[in-house]
């Protein structure tokens, strides 16, 4: 159930696309592995189940997007169902909003509309949900 946005400054055009969330699971060395939309796109996916939620957010102090982990659970769960169901027991680190790991400011989704642009500091940004898979 990842959603596509796209925003675009009103003053200068400076277009910023965010994704998300994305299911993810860890391997064997706990690496961060994408387990697949809506199925797992592989068969050790489907083994490790879904450990949490990726999404790519944008940081507008740093001006770039990053890939960061929206949450994580205390135990796996089987599949995506569960997590759309709110199956899940969320780590208690991830319980708040989270926030950009170099500067430590806000980050955003699918949320940006009507924030200020870092490229020109004129315009906002304007847009939303572009695609969803
Ligand atoms: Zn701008
Ligand atoms: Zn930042």
């Amino acid at each position: 159930m990842a959603t596509g946005y796209t925003f675009a400054c009103s003053h200068c055009g400076h277009t910023v696309g965010t994704s998300g969330p994305w299911e993810f699971y860890r391997d064997s060395q706990g690496k961060v592995q994408p387990y697949g939309h809506p199925v797992p796109f592989s068969e050790e996916a489907e083994k490790a189940g879904v450990w949490g939620l990726l999404g790519d957010v944008f940081c507008p102090s740093c001006n770039k997007t990053e890939k960061i982990i929206l949450e994580e659970y205390v135990r796996p769960v089987e599949n995506s169902f569960k997590v759309w169901a709110r199956k899940v027991t969320v780590l208690p680190k991830y319980k708040t909003a989270p926030c950009c790991p170099d500067c430590g400011g806000p980050l955003y989704l699918g949320d940006l509309e009507g924030q200020s642009c870092p490229l020109c500091g004129k315009g906002c940004f304007e847009g939303g949900a572009a695609w969803m898979s």
